[in-house]
């Protein structure tokens, strides 16, 4: 016999009819969830446990996300991941991954510098959640959707089709999305 998920502290048998096992305990005559989990009742041994649910990361393989790109190395950039591009759902702690050279763009690319800068907001697949975060940039809708000057750290705009700092006066290059500049998550969620 089995139940649905419980929290820690929840009520789920009386101390005569069972006795505590993993995950339980027992007061004042009752037995108590101590974790969450899903609680298993052996009326054989007359036991009542609770499988611990583990925390796992809440991404999938599939899944897209928006982030802004930290550190850049020859071989990666990482992307602190604060959401899900589709339902705008955020993620309180925000997760790390890694979007390695190889899963920048479809053509090849030799270095994540020349792609990505520190400040960068990106759109990017999730391809492997564990044991660690890996990312892709590849097809046309993901990339940098809105881009930091890598020397003063302003926006850049997409003026004729070329990135631009008005206040450097250069121009710079990144793995853009095919709607770069368009993006507002406030129209997303309306
Ligand atoms: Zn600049």
């Amino acid at each position: 016999m089995t139940d649905g998920p419980t929290m820690p502290g929840d009520r789920i048998a009386a101390g005569e009819e069972y006795m505590p096992g993993p995950g339980t305990y027992e007061r004042d005559g009752a037995i108590f969830a101590a974790v969450m989990g899903a609680v298993r009742f052996d009326d054989a041994e007359k036991t009542v446990s609770v499988l611990e649910i583990k925390r796992v990361s809440q991404l999938r393989p599939g899944d897209v996300i928006l982030g802004e790109v930290g550190n850049v190395t020859n071989s990666l950039a990482t992307v602190a991941v604060f959401g899900l591009d589709e339902t705008g759902r955020s993620f309180g702690a925000g997760e790390n991954g890694a979007i390695h050279v190889a899963k920048i763009s479809e053509g090849y690319t030799d270095d994540a510098r020349k792609e990505f800068r520190i400040g960068d907001l990106v759109r990017a697949r999730v391809v492997q959640v564990t044991p660690s975060l890996q990312l892709s940039t590849k097809e046309e809708k993901f990339g940098v959707l809105k881009a930091r000057c890598g020397r003063c750290r302003g926006l850049l705009s997409g003026k004729s089709g070329k990135l631009w700092c008005e206040d450097c006066e250069k121009h710079e290059h990144r793995k853009l999305a095919c709607d770069f500049m368009a993006f507002t998550p406030e129209a997303r969620n309306k």
